[in-house]
């Protein structure tokens, strides 16, 4: 069986810029941004794991400080009937990781995520990072982000190596693809929730409270195509580990 060696993943910087959060006042981590009135989403990162990730940090005592207290676990079955969970949680540390080496994959990665190409596991694109990063052109504004911002080639290029020394492992690839999937899905939203109106207020409280209620995302769309992409690696790779 293909699976996770996780202290080997963990033990990786993916991006990794030091003291890059003096340019931003810890933007990423604090997630408060005045331009992102939302009235429901708890106050802190919000916190996205896979399954197995959120269980092998808190088998293995790495969670950072808090992460256990908010988190939630979702459990989704698929259109092929495959079960599927992922686990949401709160940053509350407004940028002092409690263990550094342990945080989130999310936070690794950021500012990017990769878009592979599941046949050879190649990065053949870099995404935004987070939910937030997507309202900023709707808004006219910059990234708060500076790595972001900077766009430095020979950064993205250490990444994407990083990325895809990673995606050698089809359960990452697998969950590559799923974020792909989904963030499509949320960006096709937003997009459609600033069509032919003026960035205001209720605009994303509207957007926000609609995300809650699970009304203004094509989840059924997404699951199938979790579903397609799921039969396509296991395909190509029998004998993995991908949930
Ligand atoms: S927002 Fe960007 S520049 Fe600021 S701390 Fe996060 S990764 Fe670094
Ligand atoms: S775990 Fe660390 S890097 Fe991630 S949001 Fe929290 S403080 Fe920031």
């Amino acid at each position: 069986m293909i699976k996770p060696d996780w202290e080997l993943t963990f033990s990786k910087t993916f991006v990794d810029v030091p003291d890059c959060w003096t340019t931003c006042d810890s933007a990423c981590c604090k997630q408060d941004f005045n331009q992102l009135p939302f009235a429901f989403f708890p106050k802190g990162a919000s916190m996205i794991f896979t399954q197995r990730e959120f269980e092998w940090l808190e088998q293995s005592g790495k969670l950072q400080e808090g992460f256990k207290k908010y988190s939630s676990k979702y459990s989704w079955t698929l259109d092929n009937g495959q079960d599927f969970s992922y686990y949401t949680s709160v940053c509350k540390l407004e940028g002092v990781c409690s263990l550094p080496n342990f945080r989130p994959l999310l936070c690794k990665f950021f500012p990017w995520f990769p878009k592979v190409d599941i046949k050879n596991g190649s990065v053949v694109g870099l995404e935004k990072g987070t939910l937030f990063e997507l309202f900023w052109p709707h808004l006219g504004a910059k990234s708060p982000c500076t790595i972001f911002n900077e766009n430095d080639p020979t950064l993205k290029a250490k990444a994407i190596s990083a990325y895809e020394d990673l995606a050698k492992t089809p359960y990452f690839l697998f969950h590559f693809k799923l974020v792909e999937i989904v963030m499509k899905a949320i960006d096709i939203s937003i997009s459609s929730a600033f069509k032919s109106k003026d960035p205001n207020d209720s605009i994303i409280q509207d957007w926000e409270k609609s995300y809650l209620q699970g009304s203004n995302i094509d989840w059924k769309k997404c699951r199938s195509e979790i579903s397609a992409i799921y039969d396509e690696i296991k395909l190509l790779h029998p004998d993995a580990v991908l949930i």
